[in-house]
């Protein structure tokens, strides 16, 4: 018998024989957001696992013969754990498929998308990571205020505002520096703690801030407000999630910026004005 074994070649059929796991970002909502290599990827993917904020106009491009695997992550109550995700991931691309991760935003801004890889590369899986518009951007753009402006933020710090334990242990001094915004990412629970605790590192209870519910959507609210009077504005609002906070001078652009307008914003103001028939008309 030969006992020879032909290592490289042994690796190369074991790598061949291996899916490759494709870490794609869906973007805010919009499916127009999506980068063409992610459209292309799902077009083509044999399996794709998807969480919660991923949407329905975005899922419509996976390709007919593609199995869909849905993994949630609801707040408070995620569909799968974390570590299931994981070995699902490793046991799709061992059985030789092509697996398109999809979460929504960017994979690798508040998505755990490295823990995700850095499984796959303990197990020798192949990945490759496609990046996607993070919320903070298509979400401003869309809300028509920009994240930096001259001479009035020169920076932006993007921050996670999910409270365990009801507790919040963002830098505060640092959050509460002028000539900047901060884009507060998950949610509603701890806003009224966020806007207190600005203010109690130095804000002004009149500092402009903005809670943007489902942007680039056709749904999408936006609520201008203060630091004072945010939290109070949003719950009469009653506002669906998802919801980013965005706290800063350049809230104050959307007045001359704001661009998009959705049915949920638009119809309710000028129903009051004109009939909502005349509401789409342009006249010559
Ligand atoms: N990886 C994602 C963020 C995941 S955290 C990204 O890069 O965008 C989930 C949070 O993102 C939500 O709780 C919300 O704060 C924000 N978010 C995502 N999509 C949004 C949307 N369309 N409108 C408003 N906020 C959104």
């Amino acid at each position: 018998m030969n006992s020879f074994v032909d290592v490289p070649a042994m690796i190369s059929a074991c790598r061949a024989a291996l899916g490759t796991v494709h870490l794609v970002g869906a973007g805010p909502g919009d499916p127009d957001l999506l980068t063409l290599r992610a459209a292309r990827l799902l077009a083509h993917a044999d399996v794709v696992v998807y969480d919660h904020l991923v949407g329905p106009a975005v899922l419509e491009l996976i390709g007919r013969g593609a199995e869909r695997i849905y993994v949630g992550k609801e707040r408070s109550h995620h569909s799968m754990a974390q570590e299931d995700i994981n070995t699902l991931l490793v046991r799709l691309a061992r059985a030789g498929r092509q697996v398109v991760r999809l979460k929504g935003g960017d994979p690798f801004v508040f998505g755990r998308g490295g823990e995700e890889l850095q499984h796959l590369a303990s197990e020798g899986i192949p990945f490759e990571v496609v990046p996607g518009i993070t919320a903070a951007c298509g979400v401003a753009s869309y809300a028509g205020i920009p994240l930096t402006h001259r001479d009035v933020a020169q920076s932006c710090t993007f921050v996670t505002g999910h409270l365990k334990d009801h507790s919040c242990d963002l830098d505060w001094p640092a959050l509460a520096r002028p000539r900047q915004t901060v884009v507060i990412y998950m949610g509603l629970s701890g806003l009224a703690t966020i806007c207190a605790q600005l203010i109690a590192h130095g804000l002004s209870a009149e500092w402009p801030a903005a809670v943007v519910a489902q942007g680039t959507l056709a749904s999408q609210r936006v609520v201008c407000a203060t630091l004072g009077t945010l939290a109070d504005a949003v719950a009469r609002a009653g506002l669906q999630s998802p919801c980013l906070t965005i706290v800063g001078e350049v809230v104050r652009l959307r007045d001359e910026l704001a661009w998009f307008a959705t049915q949920a914003e638009v119809a309710p103001t000028l129903s009051k004005v004109m009939p909502v028939t005349h509401v789409n008309t342009i006249e010559a």
